[in-house]
């Protein structure tokens, strides 16, 4: 299964520490520049995300609960969803990024968790985090694909749904 973004927000709530503005070039254009590699984007705010963008109630309450996100970031509470003002023109280190490799929903098919990275468990699922935390020992010596093949086969025999 290919990556699918939720658009739970926690990646871009944190890219504020990696992408700066570096020049409003007027009409919406802006000129990010990525703190650590130099990197120069001119972004584009989309047609469609105007409103959203330049809605300070949103911008006040996104930059309230997530002081590092990035410039273009917004997060709608009443959807739970965020989105990227400049999602077609976003920078490479955006468009390159999918957060997680095993994905874990629970019997109703809401996400519990996801792997991400090599061996990291991202879940606020109380249940999911103390079968992860019970278990996690006894596979450290396992190589990496051993290590998901484990996982998968713990998480599905205490009933999540697994997809990689
Ligand atoms: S890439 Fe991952 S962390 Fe970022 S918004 Fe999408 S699901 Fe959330
Ligand atoms: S440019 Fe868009 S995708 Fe990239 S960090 Fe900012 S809001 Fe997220």
């Amino acid at each position: 299964m290919s990556f699918e973004c939720s658009q739970c927000g926690d990646c871009c709530s944190h890219l504020g520490l990696v992408h700066t503005i570096e020049a409003d070039l007027g009409n919406l254009r802006y000129i990010v520049r990525n703190r650590y590699t130099g990197e120069r984007t001119t972004v584009v705010v989309d047609p469609d995300k105007t409103a959203l963008f330049l809605d300070k109630n949103i911008e006040t309450g996104t930059f309230a609960d997530r002081p590092e996100a990035c410039p273009f970031f917004r997060f709608i509470r009443e959807e739970e969803k965020g989105y990227c003002c400049v999602h077609a023109t976003r920078p490479e280190i955006c468009r390159d990024y999918g957060c997680w490799r095993i994905l874990i929903l629970d019997s109703s098919g809401r996400r519990a968790g996801r792997i991400m990275e090599s061996r990291h468990l991202g879940s606020d699922d109380p249940l999911l985090l103390s079968l992860f935390a019970a278990k996690a020992h006894d596979l450290e010596r396992l190589s990496d694909s051993d290590w998901d093949d484990a996982v998968i086969r713990i998480f599905r025999s205490a009933g999540y749904v697994v997809r990689t």
